[in-house]
């Protein structure tokens, strides 16, 4: 029988910015966690401290979220008996690794990392960011690597942080445990290493577009429809939706946004559908955009449905208790694993004085 501890692993997580998850946590991640709960030993992280980059004076709204969060995770079929759910502020190796990752990543990498770029510029935060916005970007790199994870499934936007979080695996090993510069990545942990490099795993829609049809959709960005939304509220939020056609027979853009959405919630489930929608569109053979927005409603609404039950009877009396039962179950593992690879980085940094030592707190080595 295969054991956790023989799986490989998975870490991945949300930011609690919001009190839930949209269509684009779900197409670009979750539907992946979702498909790789078995096969690997998961680790599903909430990026709570990291929420404080832009929520610093909301702390009730960050642990509000945090509980949504979790509420959503349990709605969409995550299964904490099969998978860890880990709450970052609970991790303190975490902080610890940030601090000794920062050492490795030049300071103008951070600054220079596009997904960072991106989100200053599309969440309007100017020049008056906090110093641990761009430190969040090192401390993923610590969230992932504190799990010694081998893929992490992410939406494309991440994409710039993995890479991020690659490099300093890699030059750890290379630093601190003797793995020479030829090695290939996948042969790390053979040749010594302590960390595996991981990989990303890009959703079945890398990056699902917003209502507003410019930016990705994001919990921060205001364009977004969200697991829990109620069938009317998708069918309003899809009806606002813009894109310039003026009728049923002009031929429409086949990239725009609709088409975008027909792929990724028709598709799915009615390929030939999607394709015929598709090509009358583009060919302005008698499909209006109002019509479009009914099915995809219709779709969106049928994937949503069970979600949505779930979710809103963990929104009644015991809810929140069982969101923090669910989080509280996780930290022992979680730290269990974290604490481990603490342990044994600074052994490679020589930093192993002792005072942590594992066996003083219960904890056991996985090899
Ligand atoms: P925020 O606006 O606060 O940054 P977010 O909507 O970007 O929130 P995150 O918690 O930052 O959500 O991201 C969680 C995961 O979901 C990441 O793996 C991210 O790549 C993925 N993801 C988020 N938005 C999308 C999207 N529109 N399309 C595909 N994947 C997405
Ligand atoms: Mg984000």
């Amino acid at each position: 029988m295969t054991t956790a501890a023989h799986k490989p692993r998975i870490l991945t997580g949300d930011t609690p910015t919001h009190t839930g998850l949209h269509l684009g946590h779900y197409v670009g991640s979750l539907e992946n966690r979702l498909r790789l709960q078995d096969q690997y030993d998961c680790y599903f992280l909430i990026a709570n401290v990291h929420a404080f980059t832009t929520l610093a004076d909301k702390p009730a709204d960050v642990r509000a979220n945090t509980i949504g969060i979790v509420k959503d995770w349990l709605a969409v079929g995550l299964d904490p008996d099969r998978s860890t759910f880990v709450l970052q502020s609970e991790i303190p190796a975490i902080a610890e690794l940030t601090f000794l990752f920062a050492m490795l990543i030049p300071f103008n990498k951070v600054m220079r990392n596009p997904t960072l770029k991106t989100e200053i510029e599309t969440k309007g935060l100017g020049e008056s960011y906090p110093f641990g916005f761009p430190m969040y970007a090192v401390g993923q790199c610590a969230d992932i690597l504190a799990f010694r994870p081998d893929l992490v499934p992410v939406g494309e936007d991440q994409q710039a942080h993995i890479e991020m979080c690659r490099d300093v695996a890699l030059k750890f090993n290379q630093m601190y445990c003797g793995v020479g510069n030829r090695v290939e990545p996948q042969d790390h942990q053979k040749a010594g290493g302590l960390f595996p490099i991981p990989q990303a795993k890009v959703g079945r829609v890398a990056r699902l577009v917003g209502l507003d049809g410019v930016n990705k959709m994001s919990k921060s960005l205001n364009n977004a429809i969200f697991l829990y939304d109620d069938a009317k509220t998708v069918q309003k939020k899809l009806n606002r939706i813009t894109t310039g056609r003026q009728s049923p027979t002009e031929p429409g853009n086949p990239d725009n946004i609709l088409m975008q959405y027909v792929d990724a919630f028709i598709g799915a489930a009615d390929p030939a559908r999607a394709a015929e929608i598709r090509r009358r569109y583009a060919a302005g053979d008698n499909i209006g955009d109002g019509h479009v927005k009914a099915e995809l409603g219709e779709a969106v609404n049928r994937l949503l449905d069970p979600m949505r039950a779930r979710r809103a009877e963990l929104d009644g009396p015991r809810g929140d208790d069982i969101a923090l039962s669910v989080i509280r179950a996780g930290i022992h593992k979680a730290n269990a694993v974290a604490e481990e690879t603490l342990y044994r980085a600074k052994q490679a940094m020589k930093l192993d004085f002792g005072a942590r030592a594992l066996a003083s707190q219960g904890y056991q080595s996985r090899d």
